[in-house]
């Protein structure tokens, strides 16, 4: 069994054929997958899908690139939403360097507050990273200092592409890499850096519809595809796929708190 630890299935891109997607999930055994939320409206779209299809979970939070617009009244909404039975995590929060510098400073005040709030839930935090990778494990390592829980910081490095060195910041603090299509391209060095990193500290991730692994690089991405990330991190690791499946299953339960298959 397989757990997409990250996909966007609530856009429109899946409007025409998401039950089709859902069932091709299934065949491909992946039991889970969660949903994160980029802006206000697509939390409760998440959750509307989580009520409709067993194994879907969401999470609330504004994605970086959101916070050039959002208002304390949106954060007011993400935190109303923290107690919802279908929320495993605050997310997806973090620094985005790529797309626009000219509101760094708002970025950086919305990922403060993304991580108080997951440490003050009590929920794991899913964090975006572009091109900004020192700027957020300083600022989550300030926090921790910060904090009164700091046992309480833990979450997932999504889209994981840096260096082993970075690996071990992030799971001193709590964090997992999560690993996706970019592992697979071939004019990656991600799989080197992955090969460095014990499976005990990875997740697998899609991140639906973008980043499709090969070999459906450049098609929309979904979560079946979780398994073409699997099967790629068992070659690097020259492990099974059961070997792979069984430990990045039980890392991603463990951390979002999910029931296993027999609904344990
Ligand atoms: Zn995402």
């Amino acid at each position: 069994m397989l757990i997409d630890t990250h996909a966007h299935l609530y856009l429109d891109q899946f409007d025409d054929d998401r039950a089709a997607v859902l069932d091709r999930a299934r065949e491909a055994e992946v039991e889970t997958i969660v949903m994160p939320a980029i802006d206000v409206p697509s939390i409760q779209q998440a959750v509307d899908l989580c009520a409709q299809t067993d194994g879907l979970y969401a999470m609330t939070g504004l994605h970086p690139s959101a916070t050039e617009e959002a208002t304390d009244e949106d954060f007011e909404a993400v935190k109303e939403w923290c107690h919802h039975p279908s929320i495993v995590a605050i997310g997806e929060s973090g620094l985005d360097y790529y797309w626009d510098r000219s509101f760094d400073d708002r970025q950086h005040a919305f990922f403060r507050r993304h991580i108080r709030l997951a440490i003050e839930a009590d929920l794991p935090l899913v964090i975006h990273n572009r091109e900004a990778t020192d700027d957020i494990l300083d600022i989550l390592e300030e926090e921790r200092t910060r904090t009164d829980h700091p046992e309480r910081m833990r979450g997932i490095l999504h889209c994981y592409v840096d260096p082993p060195a970075v690996a071990e910041r992030a799971w001193e603090l709590g964090f997992y890499l999560g690993v996706g299509g970019i592992m697979t391209f071939s004019n990656s060095e991600v799989d080197e850096y992955v090969a460095e990193v014990p499976l005990e500290h990875i997740v697998i991730e899609t991140d639906s519809p973008y980043l499709a692994p090969e070999p459906h690089r450049g098609d929309r991405n979904e979560p079946a595809y979780v398994r073409d990330v699997a099967k790629r991190l068992a070659e690097i690791k020259e492990l099974s796929l059961a070997e792979v499946a069984e430990v990045t299953t039980r890392n991603a339960r463990n951390l979002y708190e999910l029931p296993d298959a027999d609904g344990r």
